[in-house]
């Protein structure tokens, strides 16, 4: 019994929320200053306050926690500043049906300023819940710097970015044609549109042309829209039409006459040729409109109602309007027909209805002169795009980028900091409240009700949350900041606004490294959202796993911009991993008490004592290399090999034969063990941080208590894992490609040999003889025979190893392997009755199946079910035939060999 023994299990459900509160009140999180050294910072991507963690969030904290574990394990101040986002629409809905649930009122009913006071309450006592999930994940934030986008420094900021852009003429209000979300009764960005392909109608109808017989015909998605039309454009080219340009025609039931204008913008295969012109409500009309300076009819009210330009449809719904325009029009004998037809409906990315173009008086930024420093910013390799094909879409987006539209009709969020003057009609924008108007000093002066875009906010977190527009000690060290770490799909939304504002208002680029990691997916690829009702909660696999298990499975998954596909069953084979490093502990731990408390001379290492030592630190090369190439999947794959297979598997194993000598050689294994499986839990700890703290605070525990005091490699025991130092290779262990060949052949010679045991069914207690001709350093290859005979169930005294054989053994097995030949005489090893029994009774069942599918297939039942049920029973079918030829061959090869 090992006086440090380790619980016969691990359990992740006392561990890991004991550990975490250890790291966070020990004080690990926060980073010390040093001014002689540059720090790495990563601003945490906020998640919105109202937040329930989905694998999105898992998948960031993931990749995150390990970047910023790793820094800080190389020595560098390490600071991840966390936050959470106040999510304007996303928060102000979900407290508006929480309010209609628990009081039954309306947001209008309760009035804006009670509406905003209810959602800082629900949000104190809803907004924690995120982080604490974050928390459970192993987030190694730095919390005390946690920020808030509403709160008072970051709401100063915002004030202070808004005036800014406006003084220099880079945010304006105007009235122009932007996207209006019809439910949520605010615009939106382009950005918050999503294009679905959906099957809708075409529809065909006439335009009486005025003074004459002669109709132009028209076709239109949206029928609706015909009551807004100021003009009917046609190709000036256009010989159908020639005679026409000039005229005038009139609007159908409303008899309004409009102008048969030419434009080259018009596409002549397009349905009729001829295009309605409709500026306030649809982004290419409202351009035409513009050219031809035509005027524009909004006949949309907020809710998407018909206002009164609709005249008798004023008050209807815009797809009742749809119906009842067309029968009007029909039964007026201006309808030609109808055809389906395919098309991209333009949907709220939020609330998921369609999206109206229409006129609105609105503040936007004015996006060129912001975007020009950006994308030098990439272009000249200040900031890098990981993976690199982003850069591409990034420059794409930036060329032809549109002026922002920042205002949003919401209560929750930044208000416009714009005062309307009734007195002179004049804004004033000011960084503190006015009592007057600028311009002609009226009191009379009321606040702009619009809220900004949350991104407007979020824009400006790298910087904001370091202190900016004030210059803190924090903005002074910690900005620019290191690595921006997000998903893909918000490098538009977020990441591509912080590099313009940060560029705009510090003058510095806000991160060097971009990483976009892919989302995480569930069943056929699907993106998962709450709409979809896909949504996986991942606090049930930490619960069911632990978060270690559902970390490593995310990190060693993903490659960056690639969608990853969560799969239940790695998590639960990278929990089994969690346990394997418990009994590789529990194993070392076990070994301790044996070992004796000083030796006089140590032997030398033995050949599996130089490959271990080798290979871990070839594994610390390449997990390093891999680091700095960003590849960190291939390095959390690389370290599990290395600790599952080559250090458990083969090292352990051999390792227990040598602890088993005692003495000197039993220590000096000991002292192998404890520092590679030291450095194994320092490179995994970035990974896995609360198995391999755990551990490591037992292995440590036990080495100070044990005489010998085995220390790790290159240095001290400190405090704790979380602050030791990141491994480096040892430049006095040098490659040896003699330990490799020799080391890699004794496996391949073992594999091999365990093979043909369980081919031919040999019982595991059962040693066997071998003959091995290894050809050079024979002498090596003896030292390993002990290792050899455990691992391969040879007989010690029956195994021979010569550089040539000389006498080869008869009815043996022949094997080559690496240019090792191996003759295993198996002549009276195999049990030839049990043999015989085993294959007679598989036998037996195969063809029992044989005949069962035979009748199935036979009976109606492969008329009744569908072709692929039937085509799989017959697979099975030939697949049971198969097994059964074998099984004879097999047989037969036993009963006359
Ligand atoms: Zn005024």
């Amino acid at each position: 019994m090992a006086s440090y023994p380790l619980s016969k299990t691990y359990d992740f459900h006392e561990v890991e929320p004991r550990l975490y509160e250890w790291w966070e009140t020990s004080g690990y999180f926060t980073p010390k200053i040093d001014q002689d050294t540059r720090p790495y910072v990563i601003s945490m991507p906020p998640p919105n306050v109202t937040g329930e963690l989905h694998l999105g969030h898992a998948m960031f904290i993931s990749l995150e926690d390990m970047m910023i574990r790793h820094s800080r394990m190389t020595g560098r101040p390490t600071l991840w500043l966390p936050g959470t986002d106040h999510a304007g629409i996303a928060t102000q809905l979900q407290v508006e049906k929480y309010i209609l649930r628990t009081d039954e009122v309306t947001r209008e009913e309760l009035g804006r300023e009670a509406f905003i006071e209810r959602t800082w309450a629900w949000k104190e006592k809803y907004g924690g819940e995120i982080t604490q999930q974050l928390r459970r994940l192993g987030a190694s934030c730095d919390w005390s710097r946690e920020r808030f986008t509403l709160d008072e420094g970051l709401s100063r900021a915002v004030r202070e970015a808004f005036v800014t852009l406006y003084e220099k003429g880079l945010i304006y209000r105007g009235s122009y044609l932007i996207n209006w979300s019809p439910g949520l009764k605010t615009a939106v960005s382009d950005l918050e549109v999503e294009y679905q392909e959906e099957l809708g109608t075409l529809y065909y109808f006439k335009y009486p042309i005025e003074g004459s017989e002669e109709i132009i015909p028209v076709a239109t998605t949206r029928p609706e829209t015909i009551l807004g039309d100021t003009a009917v454009a046609v190709h000036p080219e256009d010989e159908r039409y020639k005679p026409f340009i000039g005229s005038t025609c009139r609007v159908p039931i409303l008899d309004r006459p409009i102008p048969i204008i030419a434009d080259e913008y018009v596409d002549r295969e397009f349905g009729t040729g001829a295009l309605k012109i409709t500026p306030g409500h649809d982004p290419a009309d409202y351009v035409i409109g513009k050219k031809h300076q035509l005027p524009i009819i909004n006949v949309l009210n907020p809710d998407a109602t018909m206002n009164e330009a609709a005249g008798p449809y004023a008050g209807m719904d815009r797809f009742e309007c749809r119906k009842q325009l067309w029968a009007d029009m029909k039964a007026a004998g201006l309808t030609l027909r109808e055809e389906p037809y395919a098309m991209q409906i333009p949907r709220s990315q939020r609330g998921g209805e369609i999206i109206e173009p229409m006129i609105s008086t609105q503040w936007f930024v004015r996006m060129e002169t912001l975007a020009e420093p950006a994308l030098q910013a990439v272009k000249d390799g200040r900031i890098q795009i990981i993976p690199e094909r982003f850069t591409k879409v990034y420059f794409n987006w930036l060329e032809n980028i549109r002026d922002w539209c920042i205002s949003r009709q919401l209560w929750w969020g930044h208000r416009i900091p714009a005062w309307h003057c009734t007195a002179c009609g004049e804004i004033t924008v000011a960084r503190e409240d006015p009592v007057q108007c600028v311009h002609c000093g009226s009191n009379s002066i009321e606040q702009d009700p619009d809220v900004l875009d949350t991104w407007f906010s979020s824009g400006l977190w790298p910087f904001s949350t370091l202190g900016w527009p004030e210059e803190t000690p924090d903005l002074e060290y910690f900005y620019p900041t290191t690595m921006m770490e997000t998903g893909y799909d918000i490098i538009f939304f977020w990441v591509a606004r912080m590099i313009m504002m940060s560029l705009e208002f510090t003058g510095m680029i806000p991160f060097e490294v971009v990483y976009l990691h892919g989302l995480v997916r569930v069943d056929k690829g699907t993106k998962m959202s709450k709409s979809l009702g896909n949504v996986v909660d991942p606090l049930q696999f930490v619960e069911e796993y632990g978060a270690d298990a559902l970390r490593f499975t995310l990190l060693t998954g993903s490659t960056p911009g690639q969608d990853t596909r969560i799969d239940p069953e790695r998590i639960e084979a990278n929990r089994n991993f969690a346990n394997k490093l418990w009994n590789i502990g529990r194993m070392i731990l076990g070994t301790l008490d044996a070992i004796p408390a000083e030796v006089n001379s140590k032997p030398e290492p033995t050949l599996p004592d130089r490959w271990i030592r080798l290979r871990m630190n070839e594994v610390i090369g390449d997990v390093e290399r891999l680091f700095t190439g960003h590849q960190y999947g291939e390095a959390g794959r690389q370290i599990y090999e290395f600790v599952w297979t080559e250090f458990a598997d083969w090292y352990l194993e051999i390792a227990k034969l040598q602890l088993a000598e005692g003495g000197a050689r039993a220590w000096v294994t000991a002292e192998i063990l404890v520092k590679t499986f030291e450095a194994c839990l320092r490179i995994l700890h970035p990974f896995m941080p609360f198995v391999t703290e755990e551990l490591w605070g037992h292995l440590r525990g036990a080495c100070n208590h044990h005489p010998a005091r085995f220390k790790p490699s290159e240095s001290e025991w400190g405090d704790a894992l979380i602050i030791a130092h990141w491994p480096q290779p040892d430049p006095y262990v040098k490659p040896d490609t003699q330990v490799f060949e020799i080391f890699t052949n004794m496996q391949q010679i073992v594999t091999a040999i365990r093979n043909i045991r369980a081919e031919k069914s040999v019982d595991p207690r059962r040693m066997i003889a071998a003959h091995i001709g290894v050809g050079e350093h024979v002498m090596e290859y003896k030292a390993l025979s002990p290792s050899l005979c455990s691992l391969a169930g040879i007989d010690p005294t029956r195994l021979v190893i010569e550089s040539v054989l000389e006498d080869l053994p008869v009815d043996a097995i022949p094997l080559v392997v690496r240019g090792v030949v191996i003759y295993l005489p198996m002549a009276g090893m195999l049990d030839l009755e049990a043999e015989l029994k085993r294959l007679m009774a598989e036998l037996g069942e195969a063809r029992g199946q044989i005949d069962r599918l035979n009748a199935l297939l036979e009976s109606p039942f492969s008329q009744r079910a569908p072709e692929s049920v039937v085509e799989k029973e017959r697979e099975r079918l030939q697949s049971f035939q198969a097994t059964v030829a074998k099984l004879e061959a097999q047989l037969k090869s036993i009963q006359d060999p």
